[in-house]
């Protein structure tokens, strides 16, 4: 009430002293902030152009600015509190440009909001509402950064950070109190120089600190390559990913300098929560400082002094990170451009990646199993052969054709198309995806299976797939587009869902705790449909990280082949966190989180719940005996 009857103070009159003063401090702030944005900016533009970057279309470029951006529906919805109180500050900072710009007017005589005209009245007060909020969420800020430390702002105190939350603070005083004091008084030119000078010390600070993403970010967001874990193409002979600073790509040096250093994507990680090397929030900032000191133009190596060499190759692509980052970078493509870097150039040298490497040149899949092995299975299985005239392919994946847990997901999974009378068949020959491929950074050996598999499909005139596995799924819908236009694909989990009410309800006791696949919730973003399958089964419960914040399995990006972890094994802590939902049954839809679970949940002690697919779910309440599939009897 008593804001609403107060007006804004401004002196009216600055004598030619102080307007030369004010502009003086204005060059001098301004000079000061120039020197290292435009240095930024310099980094920036003589970075490599990045390969198929479009500005278009822009619509969705739009909207994830306004959602993102504008709205700050990312800060508010993973972390609400702190997220609240930044959006107070970033919406602040909106409403304060047209008065920040009418303040330094005024300073020169040619203000043009007064504070007794209709319009200026009203927008002082509308900046007013914000200032509060402003002050408030700094404070809030403060309190979290300085006495609460959570452990992924790092060990350190940025006292860089209170200085500017003390400036922020000022900034916001000085423009409430000017409510409460007279035009002409002393207290009111005190306070305008105040404010000025609040803000002239924050312009410079700006670039040179991580605030820099008050500016860039917006950027990064608009700018985004739009799509989760998009891996850019290599260009010519003469691409081999992330190596030295000429590899760094526009948008990598733009993202890296866009960093607020919020640890989100360290938080998240399962890599940095084990005890690994990797940590998401150190391989950014070890790009920046990269920049910093050699530049992109520089041919020092990016993996050694800057970030280690090991480090990208513990990731497991579960995608954490770049889902939490509040600001739009995009960690995948970042951390297998290195892998990719480090596999072409030789430099990666592990003996398991090297079997692998070669187990799937030479034969067909990850396991490194004879293609006789499949065909015994599809012939024990009874699993009806893809002729072109049946509606669905059905993929087996490696798992699926080799692992023995995985062949049985599969037998159930056709048990159900049967008893649904789906006409199906599957491949004589398969390939591996190259998932493992493609995220170890060997991309001509994805290339040589993914187009061999394109040439499958054209040749059995596929035009659907259903897979067990979501890294197929996504392999073949967003990775095998570089070389072909692979058929239309869902994952089994999307399959039963839309036939769920055909499917029989079953009705006992069993608590189902549901584990979210990384390639399935975060990559697909497909987390109900699962869901849906699991409570035909029993009852939900659901683990405490769980959707989009879902802990990862460990197997993905090929770890699963890589051998023994250092540190804790993540499947271990993931497992014991699902045995602690007193579940009496973890379902999965990964045949990999499955392999991964199998040793870790035994692990937990006695007691430890079963473990199961959601086809294996759907499966146990089907007749023993389904009838053949009339379409296309065995
Ligand atoms: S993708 Fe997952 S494992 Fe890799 S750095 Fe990000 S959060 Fe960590
Ligand atoms: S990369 Fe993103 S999530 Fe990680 S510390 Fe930087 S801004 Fe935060």
């Amino acid at each position: 009430m008593i804001l609403l009857t107060a007006t804004l103070a401004e002196p009216q009159h600055f004598s030619l002293a102080e307007k030369s003063l004010l502009i003086v401090l204005v060059a001098a702030s301004g000079t000061l902030f120039w020197r290292r944005f435009g240095l930024v900016l310099d980094k920036i533009l003589k970075s490599k152009k990045d390969a198929g970057f479009s500005l278009f279309p822009l619509g969705r470029r739009v909207r994830d600015f306004v959602w993102e951006v504008l709205f700050q529906a990312k800060v508010v919805r993973q972390r609400p509190l702190p997220g609240v109180a930044h959006a107070f500050v970033f919406w602040a900072f909106c409403a304060f440009a047209l008065v920040t710009l009418n303040h330094f007017a005024s300073g020169l005589g040619v203000g043009f909001l007064s504070p007794d005209g209709p319009i200026g009245r009203y927008y002082f007060y509308f900046a007013a509402v914000f200032a509060l909020a402003c002050a408030a969420g700094i404070l809030g800020l403060f309190v979290r950064r300085f006495l609460v430390r959570p452990k992924w702002l790092g060990q350190k105190l940025s006292y860089e950070s209170g200085f500017i939350a003390l400036l922020i603070f000022v900034l916001m005083a000085t423009y409430l109190a000017a409510f409460f004091v007279a035009d002409a008084s002393p207290a009111a030119r005190v306070l305008w120089w105040a404010h000025t000078l609040a803000i002239l010390i924050f312009l410079p600070l700006i670039p040179h600190t991580k605030h820099l993403h008050l500016l860039l970010s917006p950027v990064t967001v608009f700018l985004s390559r739009g799509s989760f874990s998009r891996i850019p193409p290599l260009v010519g002979d003469e691409d081999f990913g992330l190596v030295a600073g000429t590899d760094l790509t526009r948008l990598v040096s733009l993202q890296a300098y866009s960093c607020v250093e919020c640890g989100r994507c360290t938080e998240h990680c399962p890599a940095a929560n084990t005890g690994k090397l990797l940590n998401p929030k150190e391989i950014i900032l070890g790009l920046r400082s990269y920049l910093n000191e050699c530049g992109p133009s520089s041919d020092e190596p990016l993996l050694g002094k800057y970030n280690a060499p090991e480090a990208p190759f513990q990731c497991t692509t579960c995608g954490a990170c770049e889902f939490q980052c509040p600001v739009g970078i995009e960690h995948l493509p970042i951390l297998v451009g290195l892998r990719r870097g480090a596999v072409n150039t030789g430099a990666w040298e592990n003996d398991y990646g090297a079997k692998l490497f070669l187990t799937l040149e030479r034969g067909s899949n990850a396991l490194g199993m004879s293609s006789a092995e499949r065909d015994r299975f599809i012939e024990k299985q009874a699993l009806p052969i893809f002729d072109g005239t049946q509606e669905y392919c059905l993929w087996l994946g490696c798992m699926g054709a080799y692992d023995p847990k995985g062949r049985e997901i599969v037998a159930d999974f056709a048990r159900i198309l049967n008893y649904l009378g789906i006409s199906y068949g599957v491949l004589r020959k398969e390939k591996c995806t190259g998932d493992a491929a493609r995220r170890l950074g060997n991309d001509l050996l994805f290339q040589q299976l993914a187009e061999a598999n394109l040439a499958t499909m054209t040749e059995n005139k596929v035009k659907k797939i259903v897979s067990i596995c979501p890294h197929c799924v996504r392999t073949i819908q967003e990775d095998w587009k570089e070389y072909g236009t692979p058929p239309a694909i869902e994952h089994h989990s999307e399959f039963l869902a839309r036939f769920r009410d055909k499917l029989p309800k079953q009705s006992n006791q069993d608590k189902i705790v549901y584990h979210d696949p990384c390639y399935l919730g975060r990559y697909r973003n497909v987390y109900e449909e699962p869901r849906a399958v699991v409570a035909l089964a029993g009852e939900l419960v659901e683990a405490p990280r769980n959707h989009e914040r879902s802990f990862c399995c460990g197997a993905g990006g090929g770890l699963v082949f890589l051998g023994e972890e250092t540190g804790e094994r993540v499947s271990h802590v993931r497992a014991a966190e699902l045995a602690a939902t007193g579940a009496t049954t973890v379902g999965t839809a990964c045949p990999f989180c499955n392999s991964m679970f199998r040793d870790a949940l035994a692990a937990t002690g006695e007691g430890a719940p079963q473990l199961m697919d959601i086809a294996q779910l759907t499966a146990r309440a089907l007749p023993e005996q389904n009838a053949i599939n009339p379409a296309h009897p065995h």
